[in-house]
């Protein structure tokens, strides 16, 4: 991965960024999404926010050695304490984590997102966090798309500005994606129904506290949705 050729992963986030957007991109490591985005001319101005110092060391290099340092601020910062009233951001990146910390900075900083109008976010894992964030925080999912690369699955989620009322099935496999139902979307649920079973099994034998029958209770119901989506008997 490098400025002009990024991963697949995050290929497939850049992808979502409107044309000519003021963008933030936090936790931007090697500033990688940033650059692209500005060699091909596709956004006017972005801010790279870094917490840990080594990542946002590497993010300065690339931004000055690509000759950007007019356009892209890097900036150390927690979340999106990077982002400032006067940069006008209108478009933000989290990509690269997983779902729980990324709605965590969604929340911890939500202040910062007056003129945000689109949010993309690439959780690792528990994409679920976010959709339940996104509905309680005025926002919805207008797209999602799930990619296989090196033998893992990345989700990746789009809000804009809107309310949605979403079911349990749409908050855990996503409304979009289960619409669209691809063959990497099929297999990540297959995969993950064979993992839950297994630890239905193991919680089979295992002595049953209250807790050990709600986790099986959680697993089974969870089992039972996405049957029927795979199935195509859910609405
Ligand atoms: N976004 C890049 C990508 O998708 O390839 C980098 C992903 S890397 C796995 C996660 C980066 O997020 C790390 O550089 C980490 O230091 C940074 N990070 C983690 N928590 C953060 C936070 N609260 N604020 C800003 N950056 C954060």
């Amino acid at each position: 991965m490098n400025t002009n050729q990024l991963s697949e992963r995050l290929a497939m986030v850049a992808s979502f960024v409107p044309k000519n957007t003021v963008l933030a991109d936090i936790g931007s490591d090697h500033a990688y999404l940033p650059c692209y985005l500005m060699n091909k001319g596709k956004i006017r101005k972005a801010i790279a926010g870094e917490v840990v110092t080594g990542p946002f060391e590497a993010a300065t290099r690339n931004v000055e050695l690509n000759g950007f340092a007019d356009r892209i601020e890097v900036r150390l910062a927690n979340g999106l304490q990077a982002i400032e009233g006067a940069d006008n951001v209108e478009t933000v990146t989290i990509a690269g984590m997983g779902g729980t910390l990324i709605t965590s900075i969604l929340e911890t900083g939500k202040d910062r997102l007056t003129n945000v109008q689109r949010i993309i976010l690439q959780p690792n894992l528990h994409a679920i966090a976010i959709r339940k964030w996104a509905v309680a925080n005025g926002f919805c999912i207008v797209d999602e798309e799930i990619l296989l690369e090196d033998s893992k699955i990345y989700e990746v989620l789009v809000l804009e500005r809107g309310s949605a009322d979403y079911s349990k099935t749409d908050l855990l496999v996503g409304p979009v994606l289960r619409r669209k139902q691809s063959n990497v979307f099929r297999a990540k649920w297959e995969r993950e129904m064979l993992e839950w079973q297994r630890v239905i099994n193991a919680l089979e034998h295992a002595e049953q506290t209250e807790e050990i029958k709600r986790k099986r209770a959680n697993l089974q119901e969870n089992m039972e949705i996405v049957r029927k989506v795979l199935a195509h008997e859910e609405k």
